[in-house]
């Protein structure tokens, strides 16, 4: 049963991976208190410190799982609201790999809304939890350590341009990409951590629109990926509440879709299947167009330090930032703070006076929750020659089983449903290893010696979902 037994915590950051903590926390901690730069949000538009709010956001099926774990009803509410939770295989529309993937209902919801629409229900639900505060406008300017900074004891911050000192028990950074975690740990003696990068030189290019009125999509998202490595652009049409389609296109290495009506119908144009042009061309703007650059994804290995303060937790974004095109970030952060009220739950078990230990036995748990999606992004990325990255011995014979998978799934649904659930964040790289997929995809690689991709793949003919009702 949680019980308050510690006392405040301080959490740094008020997105996503901020809110889902706050949300572990307070479980166990009498006051939990979020410091986030931005004024408190609102429903409808994105804010300075989340820009990527703008942009198309989906969340995979253990990720909205753990919303509906830490918030019982809100996914309902979500949907009450506009957001559905849609079929991530019947109702997506998908080309990628040069194939379009198989529309058979696999049982596995996306959930689909504009990400500052969702982050306001998940802070509204935070904001009910009797002792938890947000402090809008408020930045976190550095630590507070003892004397032998071996150990975090509250932060600094910084409101209306005055400093000053915050205790806590338990301080969490969840200020994301931009943390300076690193340069911190440094300033107070410790190592800084190893770094993974994948570099992508990605951007997202993204409007809202109002769909056509005599549209009949049998899709509720179009997903046109790249076909690796010959091309390397992407688009993408999301249907959001208010019954509106937000568009994004994606052009990897500097080849960036341009902010610009003309600039961006061309880009949408030249993707190498018409749909989401023809769905574009007929849809009226709704707004301007915003432009996003992801130059790489990157993992910082906090988990290897040989030494680490006490009392100091990192996640989201801070240690590891996704290539979103993979849709993983608020999963896997919600994934953390799940970890992360696991590791507290021990923690009050084993040693219920003393917070000592938790933060190294978390961040290497955190580091086994990352490993998965980090190896499957950054995997289909570095089949780029283009992608800056480390290419491990054996990437070889792991690409080409990657890319005969993905071929495999545009006419075998159970071999896309197992492949789905490794992108989920459902299974392990054991679902697409079993036999039933591995045979079939060996296969298939062997015809591939004698046989075109389009004589063993569907790679032209959008599939009909096997309902005709979208
Ligand atoms: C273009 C784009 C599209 C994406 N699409 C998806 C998607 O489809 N699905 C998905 O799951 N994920 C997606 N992501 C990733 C997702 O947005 C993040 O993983 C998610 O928001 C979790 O991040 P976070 O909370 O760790 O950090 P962030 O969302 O970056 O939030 C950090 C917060 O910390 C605050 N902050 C920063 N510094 C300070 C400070 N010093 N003091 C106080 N506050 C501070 C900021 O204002 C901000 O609110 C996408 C990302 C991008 C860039």
């Amino acid at each position: 049963m949680p019980g308050h037994r510690f006392g405040r915590a301080v959490v740094m950051g008020g997105s996503m991976a901020g809110l889902l903590s706050a949300r572990a926390l307070a479980d166990h901690f009498e006051k939990v208190v979020i410091l986030e730069r931005d004024s408190l949000p609102g429903m409808h538009a994105a804010r300075k410190g989340a820009p990527q709010g703008t942009h198309v956001h989906v969340m995979l099926d253990a990720g909205h799982r753990l919303l509906e774990r830490f918030f019982p009803g809100l996914l309902q509410d979500l949907q009450d609201q506009g957001a559905a939770l849609i079929d991530s295989s019947r109702d997506v529309a998908w080309h990628h790999f040069g194939v379009w993937k198989s529309r058979v209902p696999q049982g596995l919801p996306l959930l689909v809304c504009t990400r500052p629409f969702l982050e306001w229900h998940v802070l509204r639900r935070v904001l009910a939890l009797p002792n938890v505060e947000f402090h809008g406008g408020v930045s976190v300017e550095g630590l507070l350590t003892d004397a032998s900074h071996q150990r975090v004891t509250g932060v600094r911050l910084k409101k209306a341009g005055v400093e000053e000192p915050l205790e806590a028990a338990l301080v969490v950074d969840a200020t994301g990409r931009g943390s300076r975690a690193p340069q911190w740990l440094e300033a107070l003696g410790h190592a800084r951590p190893d770094e993974e990068q994948v570099r992508v030189d990605l951007a997202y290019t993204t409007r809202l629109y109002e769909p056509p009125a005599h549209r009949q999509e049998d899709w509720k998202v179009l997903m046109q990926y790249p076909c690796p490595p010959v091309n390397w652009r992407a688009g993408f049409i999301s249907r959001v509440e208010g019954d509106r389609w937000i568009v994004t296109l994606n052009g990897y290495f500097g080849e960036h879709a341009p902010a610009d009506d003309e600039g961006f119908l061309a880009f949408a144009r030249s993707l190498p299947q018409p749909d989401l042009y023809a769905c574009l061309r007929e849809a009226r703007p709704l707004g301007p167009l915003t432009l996003h650059k992801v130059k790489e994804s990157r993992w910082r290995h906090y988990e290897r330090l040989a030494r680490f303060p006490e009392n100091w937790i990192i996640l989201g974004d801070a240690v590891c930032a996704f290539n979103p095109v993979f849709g993983q970030g608020m999963s896997v952060a919600a994934q953390g703070a799940a970890q992360l009220l696991a590791c507290i739950e021990e923690q009050a078990r084993r040693f219920p006076t003393t917070l000592d230990g938790l933060a190294q036995r978390f961040r290497k748990r955190l580091s086994d929750t990352i490993r998965l999606p980090w190896f499957m992004g950054t995997n289909i990325d570095l089949q780029y020659p283009k992608a800056v990255g480390q290419r491990k011995p054996g990437v070889g014979v792991l690409h080409w089983y990657i890319r005969r998978m993905m071929e495999r799934s545009s006419r075998d649904a159970a071999v896309h449903r197992q492949f789905n659930r490794l992108l989920h964040l459902q299974a392990g790289l054991g679902a697409v290893l079993q036999p039933s997929v591995a045979l079939p995809v060996l296969a298939d690689g062997a015809r591939a010696l004698f046989m075109p991709l389009h004589a063993r793949a569907n790679t032209d003919i959008r599939p009909a979902p096997p309902s005709s009702s979208p």
